[in-house]
């Protein structure tokens, strides 16, 4: 499995409950030069992480180029600018993306993986200035995006079946 490395882009971008004054997008206090400063006591939340990246999924065929992707070096979030992560919606499987910073999931590499992606399951796309856009096919927008992201109404969300 990859390793963390000095990325530390979850430590930033995820709202933590069991830490105050750690909303989305704000670095968290526990924050330090090797990492996390409070790593053997960290929440559980920060433990049950493991984004798309390190979990290295064993690949995906580009449906337009039939070539195999694979996360990369430059793929690690800190670099690419989203952190990908999964989770199962009503029996629907959703990779979510959140952005580090604003406009990140619009720069061509980070589009090239969302579009590979978004050709074997939907996309939900969370940008830092809080919309959402849902990349790929989907037979229920309302309900994916309403319900992984319930801060943001599924009214606020855009759709994009090209990327
Ligand atoms: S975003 Fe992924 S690679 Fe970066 S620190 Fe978090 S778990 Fe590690
Ligand atoms: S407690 Fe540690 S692992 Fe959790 S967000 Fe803060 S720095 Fe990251």
């Amino acid at each position: 499995m990859k390793k963390c490395g000095d990325c530390q882009a979850c430590c930033v971008v995820f709202s933590v409950a069991e830490i105050i004054n750690k909303p989305k997008w704000t670095p968290c206090v526990h924050q330090c030069k090797t990492g996390c400063a409070i790593y053997p006591q960290r929440p559980k939340a920060c433990r049950d992480f493991v984004c798309y990246f390190l979990q290295d999924p064993q690949g995906y065929v580009d449906k337009e180029t039939g070539k195999r992707f694979r996360f990369g070096r430059d793929d690690r979030p800190d670099r690419l600018g989203v952190i990908f992560s999964s989770q199962m919606v009503s029996g629907q499987r959703v990779i979510v993306a959140h952005e580090t910073y604003p406009g990140a999931s619009r720069k061509p590499r980070a589009k090239h993986v969302i579009r590979v992606l978004a050709g074997h399951c939907p996309v939900l796309v969370h940008n830092e200035r809080g919309g959402s856009t849902i990349v790929g096919e989907t037979a229920d927008l309302t309900r994916v995006g309403g319900a992984i992201h319930t801060d943001h109404p599924a009214a606020g969300l855009t759709e994009h079946r090209e990327w």
